[in-house]
């Protein structure tokens, strides 16, 4: 036996099978991810895991790095150095689309349906913009007349998202009518769509009315039991403290502390990182 197989016998694994940089437990990895503009860092040695099936929070102050994070990981920056492993593959520098494919979604902080469609068509667009393969390799083809009709599938699937977030009898309205709120459901809406396993929600809270802020929250925990694994962008600390299994904490594009929700509340330099002083 090779010192390799002998090191994969003992881990309970054949020699084929990669060690991976992600565990079954934990579904995203950040290694030392970075990211300059110019001569500004926004992401400076970022490394942290998300663990598969929780509401993960990442907080910090504004400037700290965190979108420019969700930008990295999800294809819309290439970082400038660092990786990121989804899933056991890394999908360091794809394009959007490509993450989408392997079940990484996001949303914005700033929604981004088409104001001029109803939300139904916002919603049709959605699979085929992202190519939300896994939607359609999952998808089982109705024939008709010889011909695999996708499109039928992909209307219920919209329309039962849609009932979901309760906003079907929204589904003819133009988007740019609907409220702050909604948009945010539409745009949550229109990532499960592609078919995810993981959604990383920017700000997903932000102008949400109380009352569609609570459905959302329930959505999400809903989803969470059905495996779905949440990265979640969020400035309301209550919602951080009630809702997240798990919280990290990025400071000047790094992780300045990670814990439990309780943890994160009494540390000191967290503290003083959202206070503005020095750490
Ligand atoms: P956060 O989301 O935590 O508030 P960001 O990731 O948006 O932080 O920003 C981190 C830093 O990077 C900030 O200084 C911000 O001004 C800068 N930054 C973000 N995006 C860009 C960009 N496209 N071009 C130049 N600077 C940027
Ligand atoms: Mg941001």
């Amino acid at each position: 036996m090779t010192d390799a197989e002998q090191q994969a016998a003992s881990d309970g694994r054949t020699v084929d099978e990669p060690t991976g940089s992600s565990t079954d437990a934990s579904i995203l990895e950040l290694r030392d991810l970075e990211k300059h503009f110019g001569g500004i860092t926004a992401v400076d040695g970022a490394s942290f895991r998300v663990e598969r099936g929780t509401i993960t929070g990442l907080i910090g102050p504004n400037g700290a790095g965190k979108s420019t994070t969700f930008n990295c990981v999800t294809g819309v920056h290439a970082p400038d150095a660092g990786s990121v492993v989804f899933d056991g593959e890394e999908i360091t520098g794809l394009e959007p689309y490509q993450v989408a494919n392997r079940g990484l979604v996001r949303t914005f902080q700033i929604t981004r349906e088409f104001p001029e469609m109803t939300v139904l068509e916002n919603m049709m667009l959605a699979p085929k913009n992202q190519l939300g393969e896994s939607l359609w390799r999952s998808v089982t083809p109705i024939v008709r007349g010889g011909v695999v009709d996708q499109e039928v599938e992909i209307l219920e699937r919209a329309w039962e998202t849609l009932e979901f977030f309760e906003i079907d009898h929204l589904a003819n309205e133009y988007a740019g009518t609907l409220s702050g709120g909604q948009r945010k459901l539409l745009e949550l809406a229109r990532a499960l769509l592609t078919g995810p396993e993981m959604l990383l929600l920017d700000e997903p809270m932000a102008g949400v009315n109380p009352s569609l802020e609570k459905k959302l929250l329930e959505r999400v925990h809903e989803l969470k039991d059905q495996g779905y694994t949440f990265l979640l962008v969020e400035h309301d600390m209550d919602v951080i403290m009630n809702h997240c299994d798990h919280v990290i904490v990025m400071h000047r594009g790094s992780v300045l502390a990670e814990g439990a929700a309780a943890e994160i509340q009494s540390n000191e330099a967290v503290v003083e990182a959202y206070l503005g002083g020095e750490v």
